[in-house]
């Protein structure tokens, strides 16, 4: 048990960023309207993921942790509808056999909280404290028990930009959750979580590439698009500056990718991307999730129709701009 947690930590959790995207989406998937992340040393010493979320119940938070355990089997017929298929279950053992983490869930305001604190996968505290309606994760020392994965890991400036990339995403994806970022005892990120993306994107981007963009809105029988693209002054050297969301989960997709970029043909200066974000929805049988979920690709049963309204939704939301 204690080795298979150990084997499944080495595929669920890379680095901090890893840790960093289960616990958020934990805290999506608990219907959080807050979400504060701390960090500290790019994540290595300590990730601290709070939510005013549902809650763990008190008798199922040590359940949590074991291999397997899920509340969410019923919808995991349909990997957009949860967050974390493929790691089923997998995430809080996983870290918790690789890390010193502490869970602090109450299902109440007013009632008692459940804490519990695991190290390296074996239980070093379980008792009852005081704490908000919502669940705090605090992950410390990260690999402490793996020297050979700690070795692997870059400079806290690398590991920082990729805790920032995983934020980023989940802000845009939810812009009706309330985000802060800290790290190193500075905030780098604050979205009002009052579901206005452009706002979100004013918060990560800055206010006047924001200002600059456009609105993408469409749909056709099978697909909706919604979200916003920056006229060609506002464009980036890396393909990061696109972010593609498919029902609430951001995915990398050449597919969407690709008919953006048609979008503007001649608008675009070679080896730029213009500053956007994708949010596609449809109905999940319309996706091919026979692919890796940490991965983040995704196929389309649709693809060409697909293309062709990302292309045609896009063009119309640049043409409707005079500049
Ligand atoms: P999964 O998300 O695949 O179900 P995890 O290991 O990530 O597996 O989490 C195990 C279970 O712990 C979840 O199914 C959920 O019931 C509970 N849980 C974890 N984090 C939270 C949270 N922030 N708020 C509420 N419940 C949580
Ligand atoms: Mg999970």
């Amino acid at each position: 048990e204690h080795l298979a947690n150990q084997i499944a930590a080495g595929e669920v959790v890379e680095r901090p960023a890893s840790v960093l995207k289960e616990l958020i989406e934990n805290a999506v998937d608990a219907g959080s309207s807050r979400i504060d992340v701390v960090a500290e040393e790019g994540g290595l010493s300590l990730l601290r993921i709070t939510d005013d979320g549902a809650g763990i119940q008190s008798d199922d938070m040590l359940i949590a942790f074991q291999r397997h355990a899920t509340s969410k089997i019923a919808a995991a017929k349909d990997l957009f509808q949860i967050s974390t298929l493929g790691f089923r279950g997998e995430a809080l053992p996983s870290i918790a056999a690789v890390a010193k983490i502490r869970c602090v869930s109450a299902t109440d305001n007013g009632g008692l909280a459940r804490i519990v604190e695991i190290e390296g996968g074996a239980i070093r505290k379980d008792g009852e404290t005081n704490a908000p309606k919502g669940t705090e994760m605090t992950v410390r020392d990260l690999f402490f028990n793996t020297p050979a994965r700690l070795k692997y890991m870059k400079t806290v400036q690398t590991e920082l930009g990729h805790l920032s990339d995983v934020v980023y995403r989940q802000a845009l994806a939810h812009p009706d959750i309330a985000f802060t970022f800290q790290h190193n005892g500075s905030t780098l990120l604050r979205t009002p979580g009052n579901g206005d993306l452009r706002q979100v994107v004013a918060a990560i981007y800055g206010s006047s590439a924001a200002k600059s963009m456009v609105e993408i809105q469409g749909s056709d029988p099978d697909y909706s698009i919604a979200g916003l693209t920056a006229l060609p002054v506002e464009t980036r050297a890396n393909r990061n500056a696109v972010t593609v969301l498919v029902n609430g989960r951001y995915v990398r997709s050449q597919a969407v990718m690709q008919p953006l970029l048609q979008a503007y043909h001649t608008l675009l200066p070679v080896h730029r991307f213009p500053l956007s974000v994708v949010h596609l929805r449809m109905h999940p049988s319309l996706l091919d999730v026979n692919v890796h979920p940490a991965k983040l690709e995704v196929r389309f049963s649709k693809e060409a129709e697909l293309r062709t309204f990302v292309e045609e939704t896009v063009k119309r939301a640049l043409s409707a701009q005079a500049y």
